[in-house]
């Protein structure tokens, strides 16, 4: 007899997460959509027709700490074995001037993308761990733009990403400070660094856990969906502008299904579940056919010792340490 597989994917009321979530259930997987707005994920997940037998829509805030764990608890009181966990939900905020912060006190695109995740993959390992299926993963979302090693990691507006020496988060990264090397505010810059941080939060949970759980530990850069809410509060040109700009200038552009599709690939197809602390991508102009493949990370998103700088105060952050 099979069993229908269960996956978690977060921020999936819409974007690269929804489209996913699609892929997944056509896969025949069971998809937990672990969404902060239940009335807008359930209106997405009808207009697409994933099969309500397919999915579940669970709340969760990653920007709230309580939310997180209350959110576990409700997952766990379901009854479902959990096969993958994928952590994609994030917040880009542009245009803030000055850090808006979550309930905890932290400045909230790292708070969400990252602080959320890494308690939430934390709390989460020991029901991956519990899991029988063949191949267990917990994959998180990547971006270009957070990559030193790649072109469109090095565009200096606001500035590339850089975590410095972690001195705002080993400050304790409470106001005033509002970014995580300390330095002035820079709300593009913040989202980039949180991204920095989930790409060397999936190669550091690869190294800690990947040869004594047998989970694949991998991320992953979709390509650029120029046109998800991602970018809702860019200025509007701008919202016009880049689509354009990615469709016919650099080539980078990819559909929100061909996306969801390539993070559905990376949660359950076999291929994919040969390695571990890979960062997949298709590359950055997009052609017909194109293989995934392995995508070199800057060195200092490797250096083991930024990883377990970054873990240890991040576990304290969340409470985890
Ligand atoms: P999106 O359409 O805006 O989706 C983001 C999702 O995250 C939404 O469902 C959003 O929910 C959710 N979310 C935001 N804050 C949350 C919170 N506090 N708690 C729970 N959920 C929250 O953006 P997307 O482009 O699909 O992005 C998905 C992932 O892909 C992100 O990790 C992003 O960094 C990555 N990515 C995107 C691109 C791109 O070009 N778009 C490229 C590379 C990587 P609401 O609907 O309630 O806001």
């Amino acid at each position: 007899m099979s069993v229908t597989p269960t996956c978690i994917i977060t921020g999936a009321s819409s974007g690269v997460g929804l489209y996913g979530a699609l892929a997944l259930a056509n896969r025949g997987w069971h998809v937990i959509m672990a969404c902060r707005d239940m009335a807008k994920a359930q209106a997405a997940a009808e207009r697409l027709g994933i099969a309500p037998d397919r999915r579940t829509i669970l709340h969760i805030d990653l920007g709230s700490q309580a939310s997180v764990h209350a959110f576990v608890e409700a997952f766990r009181a379901s009854g479902r074995s959990l096969d993958a966990l994928v952590c994609n939900a994030a917040v880009y905020l542009p245009r803030l001037t000055e850090p808006m912060r979550s309930p905890e006190g932290y400045e909230i695109s790292v708070a969400t993308n990252h602080f959320g995740h890494f308690l939430l993959a934390n709390l989460l390992l020991p029901d991956l761990e519990r899991s029988t299926h063949a191949s267990r993963r917990l994959i998180i979302l990547g971006t270009v733009t957070a990559n030193y090693e790649e072109f469109g990691g090095k565009i200096p507006i606001p500035a590339p990403a850089d975590l410095g020496n972690l001195e705002g988060l080993e400050a304790g990264f409470k106001a005033p400070i509002g970014m995580l090397n300390g330095k002035a505010f820079k709300p593009g810059k913040a989202y980039k660094d949180s991204k920095l941080c989930n790409m060397i939060t999936g190669r550091e949970l690869h190294r800690r856990f990947h040869e004594q759980t047998g989970i694949v530990f991998n991320t992953l850069y979709p390509g650029c969906v120029a046109d998800t809410p991602l970018f809702r509060h860019t200025p509007r040109a701008f919202q016009v502008i880049f689509p354009w700009f990615q469709k016919h200038i650099t080539k980078g552009y990819v559909t929100q299904a061909l996306a969801g599709d390539r993070l559905a690939q990376v949660v359950a197809d076999s291929q994919f579940g040969e390695r571990s602390g890979v960062h997949w991508s298709w590359g950055n102009r997009q052609k017909a056919g194109r293989e995934a493949f392995a995508q070199q990370l800057t060195a200092k998103a490797q250096s083991q010792q930024l990883g377990e700088r970054l873990w240890g105060m991040t576990a304290r952050c969340v409470g985890l340490g």
